[in-house]
Formats: structure tokens, sequence, C-alpha cells
């Protein structure tokens, strides 16, 4: 038996069309399909409540994500939070949070929202620039990220999150010291900064490879990120994890779920879950995903639970476990992996760590290992030499 389960995570692949850069598994909202795939959540919910072990966890935090969740109805939403409600056992201060993108809701919808039991919003806003938001395919402009905040404000929402990204194509430095400008003066609690990375089978890995798509050196991308560092610095936000930025006392809870290597349930198509040591992804197109549901099965990929039926090997799990908490600025306390794993991280280590910190990528500090300034900005690099 593993340790609680304390995340749950529920997934909606749906989205109003595809963003140039977006490689996430979203497709284009039809209603007939969302409308099965609604009830596939909920008999998946249902599929899960045979183990005891989920029945029993305390759930802390609920992460309604996508895709573009409030592409659905409101009623589906809340619908769905209601029988997680309902089946599994909720902490009394669950952080409950929707990701929705301007020109997706309403303040009727985000009241509506908050009335049942939501109680953190994250914007998809990526930018403050119209020019900006049309190239990348978005379907909001800047009016309708300010509206947004306003409604959600006036609908009780007091933590709310936005995600911007930088590294566009076009993009000045400029444009995006102008957008965490904008950003800052809205006072969310919490803002996640994204590098753009150009993935295969987007459409902006198309252009690029026809030599259509113009990104900023990347040079000029790592003074982006610290210039995005040093402005939400300056405006009392902390920087807790190398994509995120909270004022005092608002972290994500969910994510930092993630990053601490603690077991989670995803529901929904692509869902991946992390429970008893294993791990495992459901199927990705929401198609598959209904039709397994709907026949009592647990949809997950072919063959993906039989090869995770033996628990991911210890060195690989330790792996996994650092290069997750390093993601977080506090580090990795050694005394914590000593107990997770009965070895100390140091003698396991003890080549590639001592070489690290000689290369100023990491520091041991208050007996935990963390990224220097170097490491965050080259963390890539440092996480390879842990797989
Ligand atoms: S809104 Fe987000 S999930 Fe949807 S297509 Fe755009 S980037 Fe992808």
């Amino acid at each position: 038996m593993g340790i609680d389960v304390s995340g749950l995570y529920i997934h909606i692949p749906f989205c109003v069309k595809k963003c140039g850069y977006c490689d996430f598994n979203s497709y284009p909202y039809k209603e007939r399909i969302a409308d099965k795939y609604v009830n596939a959540l909920k008999r998946e919910r249902y599929i899960h409540l045979n183990d005891s072990h989920l029945r029993n966890s305390k759930i802390m935090t609920i992460f309604f994500g996508g895709g573009t969740p409030t592409i659905l109805k409101v009623r589906q939403l809340t619908g769905i939070l209601k029988l997680c409600r309902d089946s599994f056992n909720l902490s009394e201060d669950c952080e409950i949070t929707i990701e929705a993108n301007p020109g997706t809701i309403t303040q009727n919808a985000l009241v509506s929202l908050r009335k049942a039991g939501f109680n953190r919003l994250s914007l998809g806003i990526q930018s403050f620039s119209n020019r900006l938001l049309k190239e990348i395919g978005r379907v909001h402009n800047t009016d309708e990220i300010y509206h947004s905040v306003s409604w959600a404000r006036k609908g009780g929402f007091r933590n709310i999150s936005f995600d911007l990204i930088f590294g566009l194509p076009d993009q000045t430095m400029n444009d995006w010291k102008d957008t965490l400008l904008r950003a800052i003066d809205l006072k969310p609690m919490h803002i996640s900064t994204y590098n753009l990375t150009v993935e295969k089978g987007t459409l902006f890995y198309c252009e690029l490879k026809k030599g259509r798509l113009i990104l900023p050196s990347e040079d000029l991308q790592v003074e982006m990120y610290e210039s995005g560092i040093n402005l939400l610095q300056d405006a009392n936000f902390e920087h807790y994890e190398i994509s995120s930025f909270a004022r005092p006392e608002w972290r994500c809870r969910h994510n930092q779920i993630y990053w601490r290597n603690e077991e989670y349930l995803g529901i929904g198509a692509g869902a991946s879950s992390y429970i008893d040591g294993y791990r495992y992804r459901n199927k990705d197109n929401p198609e598959d995903y209904i039709e397994d549901v709907t026949a009592g099965k647990l949809p997950v990929l072919e063959g993906e639970r039989l090869k995770n039926e033996t628990l991911i090997d210890k060195r690989r799990m330790m792996g996994e476990y650092i290069m997750l908490g390093l993601r977080m600025l506090d580090g990795i306390d050694l005394n914590r992996f000593e107990e997770r794993f009965g070895i100390g991280m140091l003698d396991v280590y003890h080549l590639v760590i001592p070489r690290l910190i000689e290369e100023r990528f990491l520091l041991l500090e208050d007996n935990s290992l963390k990224l220097t300034h170097h490491g965050i900005i080259f963390s890539d690099r440092v996480f390879q030499d842990f797989l």
C-alpha cells in the first residue's frame, strides 16, 4: 500500500481550435463528443471507486486542466465537481483549480463556478500583445483578458493565476516586459512564465522547418527569462519553482504534489496517474477513451499498465524524484530523500553531485540540494545527469 493519493486531475481535451504551438492533448470542440466525454469521466471515476486505497485517501487538491475546461457547459463542470465531492474524501480546504481561457468565459459562468466550489482560477493569458496573440493562434484579445479578470473578481475568485509565454516568434524584449508589467498590474496571486518550445507535430514545427518562423535567439530567450525573474521578484512574487512565481502563501498546491513526487489520480483522456508506485497514462484520443470506459474498462494505453506492473525501478525513481524536486527552488531535503529511499542522495550520486556543485549548477544549503541561478537557467542540462 502506497502513501495517500493527495491530488486529483481531471482532463478536458477540447478547445475552440488548436493554437500553432500546442502539443497538449486537445481537439477542436464538438458538442456531441463532449457530452459523451463528460459521461465517460463520471464512469471512470466510478471504476476507480473499487480501489479502497483511493476511496480512503484524503484529496487535498483538484485540478481541472486541458484543453480548455471552460469550453464545457457550466452545469457539466459543476456536475463533475459534485461527483468528485460525493465520491472522494476531500479535505476541508481543498484547493480546486479550473483552467480557463479568456474568450471562453462569461461573468455568469464564473459566478456559478465559484459558487459550486472552484476556488482557484488559472487563466491562459500568454501575452498582452494583440499582434502576438493573433500570430500564435489564440482565440482571445487583450480586452477579453481584462474582462475575464474583472468578472472573476466580481464572481468571488481571489486566487487567480496567469500563464504567460516568452520566446514567441517575432517577440521583442519590449513586448515581453510590457506583458509582464501589465500582468503584475492586474495583481494576480500567481504567475507562471513558460519558454516556448516548438514540438514535433505542431503547426509551428512545420513552419520552422520551412523557414517561415523566426524565433528570438537563445541568448534573448535567456534574457527574457531573467528579466521575468527580476521584474516579478521586484513586484513581491516569490520565485518558488523554475516557471512559477507566487505571492507569499499563494503557491499552487496541486503542482507541488507533482514536484514533491506525491501520488495523484488523473481522470480523462491522456491523463497520467501515479498511484501505489505505478505510473500510467490513459489513452489520448477522447473517442477511444469513451469506448473503453463505456465498456467498464480502465482506459489505459495498450500494454501500458502491464508494462508498468513492476514497480518503477529504484534508480529511475530516484532520478525522477531529483528531477522533479530540483524544480522547486527550496531544493531537496537530504533527510527526506534518505527516508524515502533508505540511502543518502550524496552516496548514490557521489560522482555527479560534487561535479555539478563544482560547475556552479547546484549548491548544498540548509541540508538541501538546490539549483543555483546558473542551474535554473540551464536546468535541462542538469536534469540530464540524473537520468
Ligand atoms: S488553448 Fe491551450 S490546450 Fe488549447 S489549443 Fe491552445 S495551447 Fe493547446
